[in-house]
C-alpha cells in the first residue's frame, strides 16, 4: 500500500484535461480507466500492475496504465505533474503576456516560394505588428511544389532582402534565413555555404512523413544535431480538421483540404537532443497545424527545450496568428525566457551563431 490513490489520480487528470478544453476522448480515457479500476480489488489492481497486465482490462490503455503504475509506487503520475504545473494560472492573462513578451517571427513565407504576398508586404505588416524582426524562411530546392529557391535564387533572395533592409523603418529588419528540407537520411536540402551564411535556419520534415519509427528518430536527431538547423520546424507535421480563418497564400490551399497524423518518431530522444545541442522547438501557431500536440509540448517543456513560436505565414494577415501559439504555449507552461523570439534580434543572431561555431 502507498500514499497515493490511482482512481483519484486518474479522475483528477480527467477533471484537468476536461478544464483545460483539451480533446474529448482523452478526458474520457482517462474516466472510463478509473471506472474499470474501481470495481477491481486492491489486491488485483496491485498484482496486476506489477505483473503489466493492466491494459488487459477493457477501458484501461498504455498512458492509463503507467499513470496507475506510478501512483501505486508512491510516485506522482508524469502525466498530472505536467497537468499541474499550469494549475491556478490565469492562462489568458499569460497567454497574452506571451505574446506580448514575443519581438518577432522566425518562421514566413514569401511569393519567392509559395507564400501569397511580396518581401516588402511582409515586412512592412510585421512592423505594423510591432515586432523589431521578421525571419524571412522561404522553401528549399526539393520541394518544388512550394517553389524552393534554388541556391542561385537564394543567393539573389539576400542580396534583394538587403536593399529591402536599407528602405524599411529604423529599428525594423528583415533576417535573412529558410525553411530548409530535413531529407531522408538526416541532411538538410541546401548548399553548406548558404546555410552558414544565414541568419537563422529552420529544418522540418515535409517528405516521407510516414516513415517507420526508428528511421523518422534517426533522421530528426541527424538534422537536430547539424550545426546549421536552429530550430525544429513543425515536429510532427500533422495536419488537423481546423480551418484557418480569413484569407490564405495559394500555397496554403492543398493543405487545408486534408487532415493527416502526427509523424511516428521517439519524442524523448529528439528533445533530448533539441536540449543537448541548445535547439528550439518550433510552436507553430497555424490553425490546421497546432504542432507540436500540448502533450509534446508539455515534454519539451520538462526536457528542458528552448521555443519558438512562430506563425508559418503564408500571407501578411497570417502573421497575426502567433496568439494562437501563445495560447497553445501558456497552456503548457512554456516560459518566456525560453521562447527565443522575445528574444532582441542581436541576442537571436548570438544564439543562432552559436551553433554553426
Ligand atoms: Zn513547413
Ligand atoms: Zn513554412
Amino acid at each position: 500500500m502507498t500514499g497515493r490513490d490511482p482512481i483519484a489520480d486518474l479522475r483528477r487528470i480527467a477533471f484537468l484535461l476536461e478544464r483545460a478544453n483539451e480533446a474529448s476522448f482523452r478526458v474520457k480515457a482517462f474516466r472510463s480507466a478509473a471506472k474499470t479500476l474501481a470495481e477491481l480489488p486492491a489486491e488485483e489492481l496491485a498484482t496486476r500492475a506489477g505483473a503489466g497486465t493492466l491494459t488487459e482490462l477493457s477501458g484501461v490503455g498504455d498512458v492509463t496504465a503507467r499513470t496507475v503504475t506510478e501512483s501505486l509506487r508512491g510516485e506522482e503520475p508524469v502525466y498530472l505533474r505536467r497537468l499541474l504545473a499550469t494549475e491556478g494560472l490565469d492562462l489568458d492573462e499569460e497567454a497574452a503576456a506571451l505574446r506580448a513578451a514575443l519581438r518577432g517571427d522566425c518562421h514566413t513565407h514569401s511569393d519567392w516560394s509559395d507564400g501569397g504576398s511580396p518581401i516588402e508586404e511582409m515586412a512592412l505588416a510585421a512592423v505594423e505588428l510591432g515586432h523589431e524582426y521578421l525571419v524571412l524562411t522561404d522553401h528549399s530546392p526539393r520541394l518544388t511544389v512550394a517553389r524552393g529557391l534554388t541556391a542561385a535564387r537564394l543567393r539573389r533572395q539576400l542580396d534583394y532582402v538587403a536593399a529591402v533592409n536599407d528602405a524599411l523603418p529604423e529599428g525594423f529588419r528583415i533576417l535573412t534565413g529558410i525553411e530548409v528540407d530535413i531529407l531522408d537520411d538526416g541532411s538538410l536540402d541546401q548548399d553548406e555555404e548558404l546555410l552558414a551564411r544565414l541568419d537563422v535556419v529552420v529544418g522540418s520534415v515535409h517528405s516521407n512523413l510516414r516513415d517507420p519509427k526508428a528511421r523518422m528518430t534517426r533522421r530528426m536527431l541527424a538534422a537536430v544535431a547539424n550545426p546549421h538547423l536552429d530550430i525544429l520546424g513543425h515536429c510532427t507535421g500533422r495536419m488537423v480538421a481546423a480551418r484557418p480563418p480569413g484569407v490564405t497564400g495559394p500555397g496554403d490551399r492543398g493543405h487545408r483540404a486534408r487532415t493527416r497524423p502526427p509523424s511516428d518518431f521517439d519524442a524523448d530522444a529528439v528533445f533530448a537532443a533539441c536540449a543537448e545541442y541548445d535547439k528550439a522547438v518550433e510552436i507553430n501557431s497555424r490553425p490546421e497545424r497546432q504542432d507540436p500536440p500540448k502533450r509534446l509540448i508539455r515534454l519539451a517543456v520538462e526536457a528542458g527545450c528552448r521555443f519558438a513560436i512562430n506563425t508559418d505565414a503564408h500571407a501578411p494577415g497570417q502573421l497575426d496568428w502567433q496568439r494562437f501559439g501563445c495560447e497553445r504555449a501558456a497552456r503548457c507552461g512554456v516560459p518566456a525566457e525560453r521562447v527565443v523570439n522575445t528574444w532582441s534580434a542581436e541576442a537571436l543572431l548570438d544564439w543562432a551563431g552559436s551553433h554553426s561555431g
